[in-house]
């Protein structure tokens, strides 16, 4: 007995300081990073090596089902920092949604509870940042060669490739830090985003090895609706010239133009002669989109690799939980697609990587449906602060720990909603859960449902929702979503702004607009903010 409580004694010494000793959080969050392309998935492609990612992997936990609640960037950015779904933090889409900066966010929660916080990076959220002591931001979707960018409200141009500067200005804020405080810094990345430029050192990496296709390159959509027949997102038709780096982007300096033509012109020209068709030209592209998406995530992974030196160097390993993950998954040629949206896997899905020191076994995995709605409660966990009851995650902590709760969630809500532009992929929710998903298809000339089990058809290539074997699985899912809907305090129809497909000027509701892309900044060839 009074051994016992002798060991509860000491475990309580050791638990309490670290209870109360508040961790650093260092958010590293990239744009549209495919988990196919982060080797410590593992992905049978095995498209390229991230050493430096992977170690955030072998020295804490790697989420193999971190979903997003709605697969486009400003969305999940607004679900990030406000732990809700877009239909209660008001950001919806890409094409007319601002983020209302007056509303809660963890970032607020965190500087109230003590901590310095800053952004370096991609925002996307056309409001200003708010809540942070530091913002340092590429205007709207950013450039990738000698970006502008936006110091705490002031127009700063910097000379040099967007993911190196992106570090350069993490690291820096890192040792100029207030060190009597913990901090939130989160280095936001706008690469690999479309149109995929790597930084010029990485031109050629691939030795013009050829990358292995995906088995659905060429997927004739058979067997499933409209929706994903009629999408406008192919490496067949979509992709453009400057996708396909056949013209040059227009914020080169006249010797960063030599390099990048040095590697592109030749290739260019001996595509230019040979002038491909059909299967070949999507092949075509299909090599040249590889190099370059993989390219960007190689200045990527070397970034990540400064960032975990320079906690080493500042002796903040052991204080600093690391997280790594993208706004949302991506497809590389899968159902002949780049881009996201969908609630099929490769958009639904990121690269989630968390380095707890001192809670979470080195090298774990996790199977469980964790969501970016899940970090804001997290982090506020991590730092002792209260959660507020309105925030629809759950604190990850019990997990990182490596003990999931009996009543953790065993399905997920989904819904997107921009339409028709820039991709005509329809507006869809539905319900995810190990196995299956079962989706609405509702708008604007649509009204189906499908039904996808990955158990047996992992590529979700199949519609089973009027297959009788799996009557049982839509009668119970159907009500799941139900519940789910009303738990989510979902509305029942969305507000007519959520689809980004604004009302015409004249009709009940309409509003200006958004003023066409301001002239070019003559320096730079970028869009002023
Ligand atoms: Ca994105």
């Amino acid at each position: 007995m009074k051994r016992h409580v002798l060991v509860l004694a000491a475990l309580f010494a050791l638990w309490l300081p670290a209870a109360e000793r508040k961790p650093n959080i260092l958010f590293i969050f990239s744009d549209d990073h495919a988990y196919q392309a982060l080797s410590a998935y593992q992905h049978p492609l095995k498209l390229l090596e991230t050493p430096h990612l992977d170690r955030i992997a072998a020295t804490g936990m790697r989420f193999t089902r971190a979903l997003v609640p709605n697969s486009i960037c400003g969305p999940s950015r607004a679900t990030v920092l406000t732990g809700k779904y877009n239909h209660l933090n008001g950001f919806y889409n890409n094409t007319n949604s601002r983020f209302d900066p007056a509303q809660q966010t963890f970032v607020k929660l965190l500087k109230g509870a003590g901590y310095q916080t800053a952004v370096v990076g991609k925002w996307h959220l056309v409001s200003n940042p708010a809540g942070f002591d530091h913002w340092h931001i590429l205007p709207g979707q950013g450039i990738y060669y000698n970006p502008p960018m936006i110091r705490n409200g002031e127009r700063v141009q910097h000379e040099g490739y967007v993911t190196d500067i992106i570090t350069d200005l993490a690291v820096d804020w890192i040792r100029r830090r207030d060190k009597t405080k913990p901090f939130l810094l989160m280095a936001q990345h706008k690469a690999p985003h479309r149109e995929w430029s790597p930084a010029l050192r990485h031109l050629g990496w691939d030795k013009d090895e050829p990358h292995p296709e995906p088995a659905t390159l060429f997927d004739d959509y058979a067997g499933r609706g409209l929706a994903v027949r009629d999408q406008d997102m192919t490496l067949a038709k979509t992709f453009t010239p400057s996708d396909a780096k056949l013209t040059a982007p227009a914020s080169l300096t006249p010797g960063q133009r030599a390099a990048w033509n040095a590697y592109y012109e030749p290739r260019n020209e001996k595509f230019r002669a040979d002038q491909p068709t059909g299967k070949e030209l999507v092949r075509w592209r299909y090599q040249r989109y590889m190099h370059d998406y993989l390219g960007c995530i190689k200045a990527l992974d070397e970034g990540v690799g400064r960032l975990l030196q320079l906690l080493k160097d500042e002796g903040l390993e052991d204080d600093t939980l690391v997280v790594y993950a993208a706004d949302q998954g991506f497809y590389l040629g899968e159902h002949g697609w780049f881009d996201k949206r969908w609630i099929f896997e490769e958009s639904l899905r990121t690269p989630l990587l968390i380095r707890w020191p001192g809670l979470t076994k080195p090298g774990s995995v996790n199977h469980d449906l964790v969501s970016n709605l899940d970090f804001a409660e997290t982090f506020l966990d991590a730092a002792g602060a209260p959660i507020p009851a309105d925030m629809q995650g759950r604190s990850l902590r019990p997990l990182l720990a490596g003990q999931t709760p009996a009543d953790w969630r065993k399905s997920f809500y989904y819904h997107y909603y921009e339409f028709p532009t820039p991709h005509r992929v329809r507006p869809h929710e539905g319900v995810v859960t190990d196995r299956f998903k079962l989706v609405h298809f509702y708008k604007p000339d649509v009204d189906y449902w499908e039904l996808y089990d990955r158990q047996k058809d992992p590529q979700e290539l199949r519609n089973f929702y009027d297959d009788p074997a799996y009557a049982a699985e839509v009668a119970r899912l159907k009500p799941e979503l139900e519940r789910l809907k009303r738990q989510l305090a979902v509305p029942a129809q969305p507000p007519r702004e959520a689809f980004g497909d604004l009302p015409l000027a004249g009709e009940p509701g309409a509003k200006a607009p958004k003023p066409p892309l301001k002239k070019k900044d003559k320096k730079s060839g970028a869009a002023k903010p």
